[in-house]
């Protein structure tokens, strides 16, 4: 079930989402948060650079097994405006980290990019429990899918 306060943690997402694509980079955000809620860690996509490993789940697991024990690692939750790519599936269930909340799914974006008649990327869009054993996973949120499914469109006619 997604509580007030993860719905507050996932509205940040959107914004840094959005700061994002306003950066050049692709719509994506994510923060993580402690077991107790402190905001610990967020970033936003750097893929502009022309680094496409610049994710932020990606950033937050490394900022995780920098920073924070292991038994820390896996009470924390890690909430992002899209669901985790395979590499960011792997890298989270790698450092152990726990919970996921996502506001919109890869499923949704690879519809979306569909309709737009985008080209499928390199990497296949795997759900994050076909990549971590024993996820725990939370999303879509309806009401922020849809702001999402905007910036993704803005991003994708910005590259046309
Ligand atoms: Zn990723």
């Amino acid at each position: 079930m997604i509580t007030e306060t993860d719905l507050k943690h996932l509205r940040r997402c959107v914004e840094l989402a959005e700061t994002a694509l306003e950066k050049g980079d692709e719509p994506f955000g994510s923060v993580l948060v402690s077991a107790s809620g402190e905001v610990l860690f967020e970033d936003h996509n750097h893929n502009g650079g022309g680094d496409s490993t610049q994710h932020p789940e990606f950033a937050i697991a490394r900022w995780a097994a920098n920073n924070m024990p292991p038994e820390e690692r896996s009470k924390a939750t890690v909430y992002t405006s899209g669901e985790h790519c395979p590499m960011c599936s792997a890298a989270h269930g790698k450092v152990g980290l726990g919970k996921i909340v996502y506001a919109s799914s890869s499923e949704q974006l690879a519809g979306w990019m569909s309709e737009l008649g985008a080209k499928p990327g390199p990497v296949y869009s795997l759900p994050i429990g076909e990549v971590i054993r024993d996820a725990q996973v939370e999303g879509p949120v309806l009401e922020l899918a849809e702001q999402i499914r905007k910036l993704q469109i803005r991003s994708f006619e910005r590259k046309q």
